[in-house]
């Protein structure tokens, strides 16, 4: 993996910059420039201030650097118009259609922001919060109470058996889509123990050999989605339908429509598919 283009902070930039990289939200969408040639890839705002864009910001908040430049999160008043050239598309329609590093920043920014706009006095005591200097948190200034962003873990697990993945589909998923078991990670439970208990919950299959593949911030809102490989180790199929819609074994030679690129559950089949043509 290329080493990561953007680094995350919350200080003054380090060299003078002709802009900033702006990540301005309405709502759940980003204001994007419009690509100059009708076409399908989209680009952020840079400006020294937003308002030189003719939007105002209800609230912003640093998140780094990308490529040396500057970014930012900004919170747009909702009916906010788009300036000339720009466009408001929602995060989730982004994906695959910006910059992959970009889209990544967005989805920081969308955490960042949300995360800004909901803490803005203590939960405990009500009085104000400000933001601290050195670290992403709010602090109450009448009674200390600390606000960190919210993150929610999820596990994401391929389940293998031989030539074989059990795969799931929700109602909601494009026509003949199929994607993999995955769950919110409960209280006091392990990644593992997540990891095997969905399975079961979702399908009545029991997994063995539980191993970490890799992780993927899932902005919708404010998930981590933790991979994870799996092998089959015994139990009947059985499909949950209060959750999903279908699930069965599919030979790795006729697969369904999978999840797009870029998500982790496809890295995890293009991973397995990889290692079964070695
Ligand atoms: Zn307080």
């Amino acid at each position: 993996m290329p080493p990561s283009r953007f680094r995350p902070g919350l200080g003054r930039p380090s060299a003078p910059a002709p802009g900033i990289a702006w990540f301005a939200f309405r709502g759940d969408e980003l204001l994007v420039r419009a690509p100059p040639d009708g076409g399908d890839r989209f680009d952020v705002p840079v400006a020294a201030d937003l308002a030189d864009l003719g939007v105002v910001a209800v609230r912003d908040q640093p998140l780094g650097e990308l490529d040396g430049r500057p970014c930012r999160s900004a919170e747009l008043a909702q009916g906010a118009p788009a300036p000339e050239g720009h466009a408001y598309v929602s995060l989730r329609r982004l994906h695959g259609r910006i910059d992959p590093e970009l889209f990544d920043v967005a989805g920081t920014a969308y955490q960042v922001q949300h995360w800004d706009r909901a803490h803005q006095y203590c939960a405990a005591c009500g009085a104000e919060l400000e933001a601290g200097q050195d670290e992403r948190v709010k602090r109450c200034v009448r009674c200390a109470s600390n606000y960190f962003p919210r993150i929610t873990p999820a596990t994401i697990v391929l389940v293998e058996d031989g030539p074989r993945v059990l795969m799931t589909r929700q109602a909601r998923f494009p026509a003949g889509m199929y994607g993999l078991v995955a769950g919110f990670v409960e209280p006091g439970e392990t990644l593992e123990a997540c990891v095997a208990r969905e399975v079961h919950e979702e399908t009545g299959v029991d997994v063995a050999d539980i191993a970490y593949f890799g992780s993927q911030p899932w902005p919708f809102p404010h998930q981590i989605m933790v991979g994870f490989t799996a092998r089959y180790a015994g139990g009947e199929l059985r499909v949950d339908t209060r959750e999903l819609e279908d699930a069965r074994w599919f030979h790795r030679d006729a697969l369904p429509l999978l999840p797009p690129p870029l998500s982790i559950a496809r890295k995890l089949v293009d991973a397995w598919l990889a290692r079964a043509a070695r």
